[in-house]
């Protein structure tokens, strides 16, 4: 059991699995925060031999990704996908099968599996490379102690030479709109329904809306997503590939209401009435929905830190302002991850956790936030990394544009699995590839291979030279990049 201490002006050094205090004198870091970002940061820094605690308060590590996130909604993305697949996909591929049925129950469990031999698997790293896992609620009370309520009960105090905030991001609240994470949920209530419902109704045509959308929707949910911009899947993805992807949702069964707002939604005789207005004013409508998903993006979370005490600066959008060592305006405390600038992205976060730790122990360390990817997890998979043609235009760049469809491609066609295309955007006089973006099977995975060729400073042609194994998908991969330069084969 860990002994408990009082608050006092006494210092400890906290070794949790030992379950004992000692004063063995200050971390070399301290990281608040056990998501992508904090965990790792814990681990690199201690693998380059500083001493290294994490404090959580969740109760388990991983965060907001591998609880509440990307992994509980991959194994319902998967799941799901699967499900539709056996009830409407088979048949034409010769496979006869018949007594199809939902068990909602165990496919929530399969996703509560997966979720807890991750967490647990954080918990095996930070043993294996000696963090100090401390299971509690840290608030600075200067700017290199902080005081921790534990989950058991209880306060210790912790010091760092060095003290990192990852705490994350939460949902950002729709004004008005009262949340009961059963009927009216947010992407967390929405990866824990207890049966599929009959309509259902989300606010925010991001990814987390559009991901979360197709899971009902081949559950069996009517489902409408409302978006107050013109378009879906958020600023970052290409607006040609955006049409195309809109089309192939449509296609799907889900219905699409943009350039709308929601004045207010309520619940009324156990369904939801939402209110909706044309983005442009005017024209009202009313809708009922059984499950409303609101789902308008997140927030950087610094609830009970204590910032003001030491003077951590937050901008208007309540980011962490930070310099490029990560650096925030109190000395000896950084941030990373969710709680400051950048994409809210797992693997941003994971990056900025090494970049830290390498600044911590050597003086260096960086991230290219001009190589930082894009998923969107649907079938098809939406995938891109690098600038858009629209991004191109505005910054006046000459670029040409090579494309190749899944259509011409004979794993995709062997598979029956053609919709989408892969685009690449290259420089129009160097042909440095400046952007990639891939709608289409297993897209996620293969928009590696075009930030590896970014991150090399690699051409279109540099690509197109590669040889890729016949017959993959990724031969669309390469034909585009041969397209950008000259020309496809099979195209
Ligand atoms: C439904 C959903 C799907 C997503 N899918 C993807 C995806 O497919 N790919 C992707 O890249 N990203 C995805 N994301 C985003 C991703 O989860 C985040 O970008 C990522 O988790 C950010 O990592 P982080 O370490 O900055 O913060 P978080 O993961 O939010 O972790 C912060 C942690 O800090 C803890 N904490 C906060 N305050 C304190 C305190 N005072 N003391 C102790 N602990 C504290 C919190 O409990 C939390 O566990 C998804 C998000 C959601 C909601």
């Amino acid at each position: 059991m860990l002994r408990l201490q009082s608050t006092s002006a006494r210092v400890f050094r906290i070794h949790i699995c030992r379950g004992f205090a000692t004063s063995s004198g200050p971390y070399d870091t301290v990281v608040i925060g056990g998501g992508p970002g904090g965990y790792v940061a814990a681990i690199k820094s201690a693998q380059l031999g500083l001493r290294t605690a994490c404090i959580e308060k969740r109760g388990s590590l991983g965060g907001t990704c591998l609880n509440v996130g990307c992994i509980p909604s991959k194994a319902m993305l998967n799941n799901s996908h699967l499900y539709h697949q056996a009830k409407h996909d088979m048949k034409a591929r010769g496979i006869e099968l018949s007594g199809i049925d939902l068990n909602l129950t165990q496919m929530m469990k399969a996703k509560d599996t997966s979720v807890t031999s991750l967490t647990k698997g954080v918990e095996g790293l930070f043993k294996k490379n000696k963090v100090d896992y401390i299971k509690g609620a840290a608030s600075f009370t200067s700017s290199n102690h902080l005081s921790v309520d534990l989950l058991e009960g209880g306060q210790i105090e912790v010091e760092g030479k060095n003290i990192i905030i990852a705490t994350g991001s939460e949902v950002t609240p729709f004004p008005g709109i009262e949340i009961d994470e059963d009927q009216i949920v947010t992407s967390t209530g929405a990866l824990s329904l207890k049966e599929v419902p009959r309509k259902m109704v989300v606010i925010g045509g991001g990814i987390i809306g559009l991901e979360m959308g197709s899971v009902w929707s081949r559950l069996g949910s009517e489902v409408t997503v409302v978006e107050f911009l013109p378009y879906i899947g958020g600023p970052g993805l290409d607006e040609e590939l955006g049409k195309q992807f809109q089309k192939t949702l449509v296609k799907q069964g889900i219905k699409f209401k943009t350039e709308t707002k929601v004045i207010s939604a309520e619940k009324v005789d156990g369904r939801v009435r939402i209110q909706l207005e044309s983005a442009k004013g005017g024209n009202q409508e009313t809708i009922e929905t059984d499950v409303l998903l609101v789902s308008i993006g997140r927030r950087p979370y610094t609830s009970g830190l204590n910032l003001e005490k030491i003077g951590v600066e937050l901008d208007n959008k309540g980011r962490i302002i930070i310099d490029d060592q990560y650096n925030t305006s109190a000395k000896g405390v950084r941030a990373i991850g969710d709680v400051t600038f950048g994409p809210m992205l797992a693997h941003k976060a994971e990056e900025e956790g090494i970049a830290v730790s390498e600044i911590l122990a050597t003086g260096h360390g960086h991230v290219n936030y001009g190589v930082v990817p894009s998923v969107i997890y649907t079938h098809p998979e939406v995938a891109w990394v690098g600038k858009t043609e629209q991004e191109l235009k505005q910054a006046g760049v000459k670029y040409k544009v090579g494309k190749f469809p899944f259509l011409a491609n004979s794993r995709a066609k062997t598979n029956q699995d053609t919709e989408g295309s892969v685009k690449f955007l290259a420089e129009a006089e160097t042909d440095k590839i400046l952007g990639v973006h891939i709608m289409g099977p297993n897209a996620g995975e293969m928009i590696g291979s075009a930030a590896l060729a970014m991150e090399y400073g690699a051409s279109s042609e540099d690509v197109a030279r590669t040889c890729h194994a016949h017959p993959t998908l990724s031969e669309a991969f390469k034909e585009a990049a041969m397209a950008a330069c000259g020309s496809p084969i099979h195209f």
